[in-house]
């Protein structure tokens, strides 16, 4: 991969050719750091620094560290201190306004040992914005102008708070640090606009990340990762990570290469070896859900499905029909607060839809000191039949149950059950 040109930056104490060699010496490493009270204190989802990651991704430059820090001087100095040592590229989020909680601007002067001066054409954009607003200005708007010494101004054309863009000088090496306000939408905009093509010149192409996914259900994550075991390793190229999320494990590939179809040519006999070695437990790849697959395979061979729910699992209605936008095979769900026997409750969906299969949650009872629920099928003159133990977290078992029960679908259909 391509790693050099020489960029328009020339802050004090940084050669430009520092930075092209900084470039050539290896993969760029990235940092993220979020900045603000309500943002460390939890009353408000850090969303830039997931954006950040994967517009960084997206260009090849991976991101090992995010860090959240409040709206305190020290603590985002230490922040900053850290991440220019072990960071090509550091970005941060917020803490740019006019109020007195807002010091990541005086945090970079500090680290970068210089002083704080007044930027002639930011403060004239900010004075222009509040006339045109038709707002008083107050006069702490000013502060947003000052800027450290010999860093280069990143204009907000949506806000009052410029970026700033500045090299730091590192333990071993120096970092460029991107700082950008936390309102979102102006954020975006100035990636856009300026870091992206910044980060493009400073390290030419340094390719591209692709992620494909392939889902999983009816397994644990240990036992898919003692089927898998070479795969999982850290280092491996391309690299397979697995994550649970309620009973469905995910083996997420991700190839770093110059372009995509390099990436993908590192993927395809990956994901290959995963599904020859996974089988039917695979039930999709990069998004699918079960009651996607269901729904389309349904909708293959033309057929339509009711539910009956006795299990309070009334979830499986909303999925199904979310999932068949089109209508196409899914009618309808019938919902049992007073279970009956399974005969009972398919002879109540035959009246009232007509469709070729009807698909009944039982409740859950007890068996043996465990939980169970059964599920049946019926499709004209077959039924197929299962019992599933109804473990984990209260909070999980009700999704659970509608996935164990669409696989059962899912997977009577596959091995030409039904
Ligand atoms: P402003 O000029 O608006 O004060 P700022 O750079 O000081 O901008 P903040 O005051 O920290 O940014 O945040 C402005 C808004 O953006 C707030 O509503 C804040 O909650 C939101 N915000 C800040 N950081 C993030 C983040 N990391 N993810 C999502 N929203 C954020």
């Amino acid at each position: 991969m391509q790693h050099a040109k020489c960029i328009s930056l020339h802050p004090a104490c940084i050669a430009p050719e520092q930075l092209v060699t900084q470039s050539l010496q290896s993969e760029p490493v990235a940092e993220i750091i979020a900045i603000g009270d309500e943002l460390a204190s939890g009353q408000r989802l850090d969303t830039n620094s997931q954006w950040l990651s994967q517009q960084l991704g997206d260009i090849g430059i991976r991101v090992h560290f995010h860090t959240t820090v409040v709206d305190e001087l020290e603590d985002i100095q230490d922040a900053i201190d850290h991440a220019r040592d072990r960071a090509a590229i550091v970005i941060t989020s917020g803490g740019l306004g006019p109020t007195a909680d807002d010091l990541t601007r005086q945090a970079i002067a500090s680290v970068a040992g210089v002083p704080l001066e007044l930027h002639e054409p930011s403060w004239q954009h900010i004075q222009h914005l509040f006339a045109s607003r038709n707002r008083t200005m107050t006069e702490n708007n000013r502060v947003q102008a000052m800027l450290p010494k010999n860093a280069n101004v990143i204009f907000n054309e949506l806000g009052t708070a410029p970026g700033i863009d500045i090299v730091l000088s590192a333990t071993n090496t120096i970092c460029r640090l991107f700082a950008l306000p936390g309102v979102p939408y102006e954020l975006k905009l100035m990636w856009d606009e300026y870091v992206l093509p910044q980060l493009q010149e400073q390290f030419g192409e340094p390719g591209i990340i692709v992620h494909h996914s392939i889902h999983c259900f009816g397994a644990g994550e240990s036992e898919i990762q003692s089927r898998l075991p070479d795969l999982i390793d850290r280092g491996r190229t391309p690299g397979v990570g697995i994550t649970a999320s309620k009973a469905t494990i995910t083996l997420r590939i991700s190839a770093h290469a110059d372009s995509a179809d390099d990436c993908r040519k590192l993927i395809t006999p990956v994901a290959q070896r995963i599904r020859d070695e996974l089988g039917d437990l695979v039930f999709g790849e990069n998004g699918q859900t079960l009651d996607q697959v269901v729904v389309s395979q349904l909708a293959e061979r033309q057929q339509k499905l009711a539910v009956v729910d006795m299990g309070g699992c009334s979830l499986v209605a909303q999925w199904l029909h979310s999932a068949d936008a089109q209508g196409e095979v899914y009618v309808g769900t019938i919902s049992l607060a007073v279970p009956r026997d399974f005969d009972k409750a398919l002879e109540l969906a035959r009246q009232a839809f007509d469709v070729d299969l009807v698909l009944i949650i039982g409740p859950g009872f007890d068996h043996q000191g465990h939980a169970k629920r059964d599920v049946m099928i019926s499709a004209n003159d077959r039924r197929v039949r299962h019992r599933f133990p109804i473990a984990g977290h209260p909070s999980l078992v009700i999704q659970r149950s509608v996935k164990q029960a669409l696989n059962f679908l899912r997977l009577s259909i596959e091995r030409g059950k039904l």
